[in-house]
């Protein structure tokens, strides 16, 4: 599956979700950890945006990679260092294969790597609720056009699991019925994504 997509525009799409649903994540965090999820997210897409026509002149695994170094120095967090991560791991494996023909090869590797370092799993009521069965998605040739719904019906799931880690986990069975902000941050960035190699259109 190759995937043919220039950076710049998909960093202003998943800029402007970011902003538009920032006070959402906010209220999402407030009830479960300490309010700040959107405005975390936000600092590290306007940082990201600043640096868009720098990123868009490098090969795509090299940006990607860079992208990621952006997101640890900016977003900050527990959430920085993971969606970090994601990036430059997903950089440096797509660079160390054919560039983007691997893409699920270079995802799956990637979302591993989040995993070793935020220490979770599945059903820990995380990003990677989101992360995971998406790879499995992508391992499974599925179609960008459906994978936003997919990906909202993913956050959705958090609502029901109990936290085991970051902050939330320290409310125990208070964590039960909030959507992770974590989770509801990357279905939004994933649906992003789709609608930018979709050629704009919102599914
Ligand atoms: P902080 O909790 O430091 O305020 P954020 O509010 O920006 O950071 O991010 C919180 C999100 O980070 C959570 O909703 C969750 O999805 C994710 N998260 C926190 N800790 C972990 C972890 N150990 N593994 C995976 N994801 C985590
Ligand atoms: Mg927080």
């Amino acid at each position: 599956m190759p995937v043919l997509v220039r950076i710049g525009p998909v960093i202003a799409a998943c800029c402007a979700d970011i902003a538009r649903h920032a006070d959402r994540l906010n209220r999402l965090d407030g009830a479960i950890g300490d309010g700040d999820h959107g405005t975390n997210m936000q600092r590290g897409c306007e940082a990201l945006l600043a640096e868009s026509q720098r990123l868009e002149a490098l090969p795509l695994a090299q940006s990607l990679a860079e992208a990621g170094r952006i997101l640890v120095m900016t977003i900050g967090g527990a959430a920085g260092p993971l969606y970090g991560t994601l990036l430059m791991e997903l950089g440096r494996a797509m660079s160390e294969t054919s560039g983007t023909d691997d893409f699920p090869t270079a995802f799956a590797h990637a979302v591993n790597a989040v995993a070793r370092r935020g220490k979770s799993g599945t059903g820990d009521k995380t990003l990677l609720d989101v992360l995971f069965p998406l790879s499995d998605l992508l391992a499974a040739d599925n179609k960008f056009e459906t994978t936003p719904a997919k990906v909202a019906a993913l956050a959705e799931m958090t609502v029901a699991m109990r936290a085991r880690r970051g902050r939330a986990s320290f409310l125990g069975e208070r964590s039960i019925g909030h959507m992770d902000p974590g989770a509801a941050s990357c279905a939004l960035l994933v649906a992003a994504v789709c609608r930018e190699i979709n050629g704009g259109r919102r599914a």
